[in-house]
């Protein structure tokens, strides 16, 4: 008889989680997966299939203006937010269906419930105690509220996608991607957004040209910028989320009211109230779980991936994990995943991507860089009239002519930036770069012709 229950328990079905699994079993371990709410995890659920699809119902409304510039006319047309709300359910159900049969194909077993550790080989899950030769926690992150008076009132992304009515006035606190896409989605749908954030430029950590750049884009669209401002208290009053529900104190000594206030202020790792300390699991600062390049933790039977681990939050960074954690322990050895010159996205409007490393971080490591920067207006916009600048930037390695980083504001940055970052991930140089044929008339081949180098 086997000495545990099965080879593999994930606690966690998102993105991580149900890679693991599958591929664990199709190498064929005997494997369980525990999961608290709805199959798919954050991506499918609350993150980034719903987000899409609610920037794609965001960008229509330019769309519709945009469509007159080219000989279309249209009466006003209007928004149905519970219609747009029950079409997305309908299709997120439609994925967790996806979710359940993919893994009852690949003789994963399902359970249904909050899990708990109870030492390096066991888990509860309901009544049950299930046993396993190895653990993998992927219980994600969750949003966290800030810390300051009446913040409780605040919603966060994961109520942002149910809310009942669509409010007129909004308050979106942070400047980072959550901040950025539902500041997008709601001024596109209509909603009067104000972007309250403490640091004086958007998004931290991309490339300051492109953050400047979009700064000045999103408030040409009519999103309210407030840099270096602090909410220093919320008074609620009334049922939540109806018309001047919440004034918002800043700290710049003014008030808003408005019907809804949303917290974008970063996501913290789910390691509470799972038996991670007592079991003997070393949490790091952030209450992340700490693994080696094994995906292990302090405990050798028990593993973390995606999220928990706070690494890059990000599905493929979550994907590729989980993988390379089934091919360690249940395939044929270590495939190291690579976290250098992973590419992102940021859904806002206009579209941000990048890949490789920004100016100041290629300055700072000690590298001697030329820069290559264009701004220019769309074809498109050449008749829709609309005054829309996209951003292109190269960071290019004086010695070795390797391209170090790629950075995109425009009409679907995420979409270009993958193929520029499978060049980086090969070493593709400048001069490999302008030898490339463009695609024409594209946003992208402006990436062949950047001739000139601005310092
Ligand atoms: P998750 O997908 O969060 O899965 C964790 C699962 O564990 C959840 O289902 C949870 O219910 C379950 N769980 C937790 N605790 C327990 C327990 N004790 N017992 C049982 N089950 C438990 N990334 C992108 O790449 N592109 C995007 O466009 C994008 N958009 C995003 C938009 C939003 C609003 C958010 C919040 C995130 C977005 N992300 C995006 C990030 C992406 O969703 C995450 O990086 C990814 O889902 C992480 O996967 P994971 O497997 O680590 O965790
Ligand atoms: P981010 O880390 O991107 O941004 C958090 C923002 O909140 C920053 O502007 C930060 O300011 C601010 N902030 C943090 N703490 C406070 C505080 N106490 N008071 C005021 N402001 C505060 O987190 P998000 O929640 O936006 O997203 C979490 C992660 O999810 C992202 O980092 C990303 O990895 C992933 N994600 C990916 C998406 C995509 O791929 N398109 C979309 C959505 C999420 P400061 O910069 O000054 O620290």
């Amino acid at each position: 008889m086997a000495e545990f229950d099965f080879d593999l328990i994930t606690i966690g079905a998102g993105s991580g989680g149900v890679r693991a699994s599958r591929f664990a079993a199709d190498l064929g371990a005997r494997v369980a997966i525990i999961e608290a709410r709805e199959l798919g995890g954050t991506c499918v659920n609350v993150g980034c299939i719903p987000k899409k699809l609610l920037s794609y119902a965001a960008h229509f409304a330019e769309d519709f203006e945009d469509a007159r510039g080219f000989g279309w006319s249209s009466t006003n047309p209007t928004f149905d937010w519970p219609a747009f709300v029950a079409a997305k359910d309908r299709e997120i159900e439609r994925l967790n269906g996806i979710y359940e049969r993919v893994l009852a194909e690949a003789g994963v077993l399902v359970l249904r419930g909050r899990a708990r550790l109870l030492g390096p080989h066991e888990v509860r899950v309901g009544t049950r105690t299930v046993s396993a030769g190895r653990i993998l926690v992927a219980t994600g992150a969750r949003p966290v509220r800030p810390v300051l008076p009446g913040s409780a009132a605040m919603i966060t992304s994961e109520e942002a996608f149910h809310l009942k009515t669509l409010p007129r006035r909004a308050v979106i606190y942070g400047a980072g991607y959550i901040a950025l896409e539902f500041a997008s989605i709601f001024n596109g749908l209509g909603v009067d957004t104000h972007l309250v954030y403490r640091s004086s430029g958007l998004l931290r950590g991309f490339d300051a040209d492109l953050r400047e750049h979009l700064a000045s884009e999103i408030s040409a669209k009519g999103v309210h910028l407030h840099p270096t401002t602090r909410i220093e208290r919320l008074e609620t009053r009334g049922a939540q989320d109806t018309q001047g529900a919440h004034r918002v104190y800043l700290s710049e000594g003014t008030t808003l009211e408005v019907d809804c206030v949303l917290a974008a202020t970063g996501r913290t790792p789910n390691t509470a109230d799972l038996g991670l300390v007592e079991v003997g699991v070393t949490l790091g600062g952030r209450g992340e779980i700490q693994v080696d390049e094994s995906y292990t933790s302090s405990v050798p039977s028990i593993h973390a991936i995606g999220d928990v681990t706070d690494r890059i939050q990000l599905t493929p960074v979550a994907l590729a994990e989980g993988m390379a954690f089934a091919e360690r322990w249940f395939g044929r050895g270590l495939r190291a995943v690579s976290y250098e010159r992973v590419p992102t996205a940021v859904f806002c409007h206009p579209n941000v991507a990048a890949v490789g490393l920004t100016e100041s971080a290629a300055r700072a490591a000690g590298m001697a860089v030329r820069i290559f920067r264009s701004r220019f207006g769309p074809l498109k916009h050449t008749l829709s009239g609309r005054n829309e600048q996209s951003f292109m930037k190269l960071v290019v390695d004086r010695d070795t002519d390797r391209v170090l980083g790629v950075h995109l504001v425009g009409a679907d940055a995420g979409e270009v930036i993958q193929g520029f970052a499978v060049a980086l991930n090969c070493g593709a140089t400048k001069a490999q770069f302008d030898r490339t044929i463009g695609v024409h008339p594209t946003l992208a081949e402006e990436f062949l012709t950047l001739r000139t180098p601005i310092g």
